[in-house]
Order: C-alpha cells, then sequence, then structure tokens
C-alpha cells in the first residue's frame, strides 16, 4: 500500500481522523480504531495515511459535507486536555492535511486539478509539475519579564478577564527574534531583548506552528494597538488573571516564569 494516498479496500485496522469543515469525528469523545466497515459511515471523499501510532496505521478521512449526529464533530482542542497528547498532536497534523488537500484540488500556478502524492504529504499537478506542500505559518510567542512581573494582554478574540503572551505572525524574510521584537512594539508599544528560545508547538487553527521565547523588558510604557489589543499589564506572579490551560505553550510559558519568580523570592 501506498504510504499515504490508499484506498479503503487497503486497510484492515487503524485510527481513524475522519474530518469535516474543521471539525474531528469523536463519537466516543477518542479518535476511533477499528475497520472503517464497523462505523456505517459512506465512503470519504479523499483518503490517505498520516502516520501511525503504535504499529497501526494512523488515516485521515475527508468529507466536504456534514455527515447526521452533529454532537459526534468536534473541534481538535477537545483532544487538548487528553491525558495522552499523542492524540491531539496527530489531529493536528490530521486538521491541517485536511484543509491543505480542500483548499489545493487545483494548480495555483496552470489550473489543472492537483493530485495527491503516493510517497509524501504533497500534491503535484501533473500538467506543470508544480508542487505543494501543507502550508505552516510560523507565529511567535512572547513572554516578557520586568522585575517581578510579566506582560500579560487581552486580545480582542479573548472574553474579558482572560490574558495571554503576546503572540504574532513572522513576516516573509524575518527571522523568529525581528519577528519577536516587532510583535512586542507593535501590539504594546514596549522594547525588549535577551530573547530566549522557550519552545514549541503545532497549532491548527488553522495552521500556525507556535515558537516561544522569554524576553526581557528594555523600554517603553504599555500603548495598546487598537483593534488587536483591547488591555494588557503587568502582572506579579501571585495575582494572574485567568491564563491558558497547561495543555498550550503559552500556558507552559507563563507557568515557568512564575515558577521562576518562586524560587527567586
Ligand atoms: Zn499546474
Amino acid at each position: 500500500m501506498n504510504k499515504h494516498s490508499l484506498s479503503l479496500a487497503d486497510v484492515s485496522q487503524a485510527y481513524w481522523f475522519v474530518v469535516c469543515q474543521g471539525k474531528l469525528w469523536l463519537p466516543q469523545a477518542e479518535i476511533p480504531f477499528g475497520s472503517w466497515s464497523e462505523f456505517g459511515l459512506t465512503e470519504p471523499e479523499q483518503l490517505c495515511q498520516i502516520g501511525e501510532w503504535q504499529q497501526q496505521p494512523c488515516l485521515l478521512a475527508v468529507y466536504q459535507d456534514q455527515l447526521s449526529v452533529p454532537e459526534h464533530w468536534q473541534s481538535a482542542r477537545a483532544l487538548l486536555e487528553h491525558p495522552q497528547s499523542h492524540w491531539f498532536e496527530l489531529a493536528a497534523r490530521a486538521m491541517q492535511f485536511a484543509l491543505f488537500l480542500q483548499t489545493h484540488r487545483y494548480c495555483g500556478q496552470c489550473g489543472s486539478a492537483m493530485r495527491l502524492v503516493s510517497w509524501e504529504l504533497a500534491m503535484l499537478c501533473p500538467q506543470c509539475g508544480h508542487r505543494t506542500y501543507p502550508r505552516i505559518s510560523p507565529c511567535v510567542l512572547v513572554a516578557i519579564r520586568k522585575d517581578d512581573c510579566i506582560l500579560l494582554a487581552r486580545s480582542n478574540r479573548h472574553k474579558p478577564g482572560f490574558f495571554s503572551i503576546l503572540a504574532g505572525f513572522v513576516e516573509s524574510g524575518e527571522t523568529l527574534e525581528q519577528a519577536a521584537v516587532r510583535e512586542v512594539e507593535e501590539e504594546v508599544g514596549v522594547r525588549v531583548a535577551n530573547l530566549r528560545y522557550a519552545g514549541s508547538q503545532p497549532w491548527p487553527f488553522p495552521h500556525s506552528l507556535m515558537m516561544g521565547f522569554y524576553a526581557d523588558y528594555v523600554s517603553g510604557d504599555i500603548v495598546c494597538q487598537p483593534n488587536e489589543i483591547v488591555e494588557a499589564g503587568w502582572f506579579k506572579p501571585d495575582e494572574l488573571p485567568e491564563i491558558p490551560p497547561v495543555q498550550t505553550l503559552s500556558g507552559q510559558m507563563i507557568r515557568y516564569l512564575q515558577q521562576e519568580f518562586d524560587k527567586a523570592q
């Protein structure tokens, strides 16, 4: 069987990542395992392998039209708090690849129908040879420290009372460090230096790769960017507002700084 593109007849048992319109099929709040015929679903429009888990294939099945039982279709976020983190990671891959298939059916160069490549996760145009890969959008997270405070902001996407560290997309031709410094200055008007890499996390909403940095405050007063940041401020580690969960990179970075402050006391 081809590693990536295949037909249902090739598969006996697998973990199934069934995706439709940005939602994942989680009939028992878990990724279903078994043979396709057990599930009573119609044949998917696209089928390919996205990985393996414990020697079993992990397959992506994509539908364009929503199927029945809407409560079985959930955001991949539902797996973020799953005790085994690999399910969120595989779901992230499935969601991003499903979106890639959906948005690359035709060649961006000559307009012909694209084909799924059998040996790698890519789409190939049989007419002109143009090849595309799933899009990944690099995004920096910056946790800024000033004395014994951390800068947290509430973006216009967050409910009142919920704060996080700053985030922004990397622009073409920019290093991660340049993007971090620029985003901080744009979003809150503050200058930072001494960036230290914290870690990374794929974030499939829809195709970000989060890369975190700790930074030290240098100068400037907080001035929130209109239409982007609703409020921002310096928070002491024992007086934090509601922050992202520990499964997210931003949540981990805030908690790491909190521990650093505790150690220093
Ligand atoms: Zn083409």
